[in-house]
């Protein structure tokens, strides 16, 4: 495998593979199955993958968990290797930002981006948006996968690509749980077993909002409500929103169709937890 540390390391191996058909993982390290079902994607449709591990500063808040986010890079890299991955780019933030990142010029994706997570976290999506054509302008994949588990992030980088024209097709990965239910998630290394247990309620509760939906009802006062009762059972639980959404514009629907997503962001003392289920 690879490692490439500067631009000119990643454009000079991109020239070496340039007949080949390129895919692209980013990520924020502290690699788990959730990655690593995003890595198998990428190898089964792609030539040559190449994945990224960059913590990316801009999409952080200040009191945020910047600092102290997971970085077991040794352990990472052994996965990777282990996995077959070609390339794994390991950029500093000088490299991604060289004049500073509020000397950079900022990609936002308008609207979308101050919904839902976009209220709580109001730099967050600018923040990824802007590393996440950053890093395609280095990397020239032709495919790049996304986790469904980030379902408003997967939807903006969509609308990024097409609004700028970036040739880069962006691939769903379905989300990989726990035995519990529980998301797979980097931050869930915040949890104590107790707490684990009780975020798996978080998955339940969506499954609960679907079995009502597939029993037929469709109005979506009724199915939220049914998601905020067994969320609400577990008062250690805060939730920050739950919404019943259109898959391809988040726009929220009033009567729920297959195929919409209900949406949950939630916090278990300071981790902020997010999930969501395809009705
Ligand atoms: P992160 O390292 O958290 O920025 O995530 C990198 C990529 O992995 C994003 O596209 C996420 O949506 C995806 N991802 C994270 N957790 C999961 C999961 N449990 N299942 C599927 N994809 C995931």
């Amino acid at each position: 495998m690879k490692h490439l540390k500067t631009v000119a390391d990643v454009w000079h191996y991109r020239d070496s593979i340039s007949s080949k058909l390129v895919g692209f993982v980013p990520t924020m390290g502290a690699l788990h199955e959730g990655h690593m079902s995003l890595i198998k994607q990428c190898q089964k449709e792609c030539e040559v993958t190449i994945v990224s591990i960059f913590v990316n500063p801009a999409q952080f808040g200040k009191s945020e968990d910047l600092d102290t986010y997971p970085r077991p890079l040794e352990k990472d890299l052994k996965l990777l290797e282990d996995a077959g991955v070609n390339a794994v780019f390991l950029p500093t933030t000088d490299v991604i930002y060289p004049s500073g990142i509020e000397n950079t010029t900022q990609i936002m994706v308008p609207g979308l981006s101050s919904l839902y997570c976009g209220v709580t976290r109001p730099h967050f999506f600018q923040g990824v948006t802007t590393v996440v054509s950053r890093l395609m302008h280095i990397i020239f994949p032709h495919f790049a996968f996304f986790g469904e588990k980030d379902f408003q992030q997967l939807v903006i980088l969509k609308k990024m690509c097409e609004d700028l024209f970036i040739p880069v097709q962006i691939k769903a990965v379905p989300i990989v749980r726990e035995h519990s239910g529980l998301a797979l998630s980097s931050r869930n290394t915040y949890l104590s077993e107790e707490n684990k247990e009780l975020a798996a309620r978080i998955y339940k509760a969506l499954k609960a909002g679907k079995e009502l939906f597939d029993d037929g009802v469709s109005s979506s006062i009724q199915l939220l409500e049914q998601v905020r009762m067994y969320l609400e059972q577990a008062p250690e639980i805060e939730i920050d929103y739950i919404a019943l959404v259109d898959p391809n514009t988040l726009a929220p629907h009033p009567e729920a169709k297959t195929e919409d997503r209900i949406l949950i962001a939630a916090y278990i003392q300071n981790t902020r937890l997010i999930d969501n289920i395809e009705l």
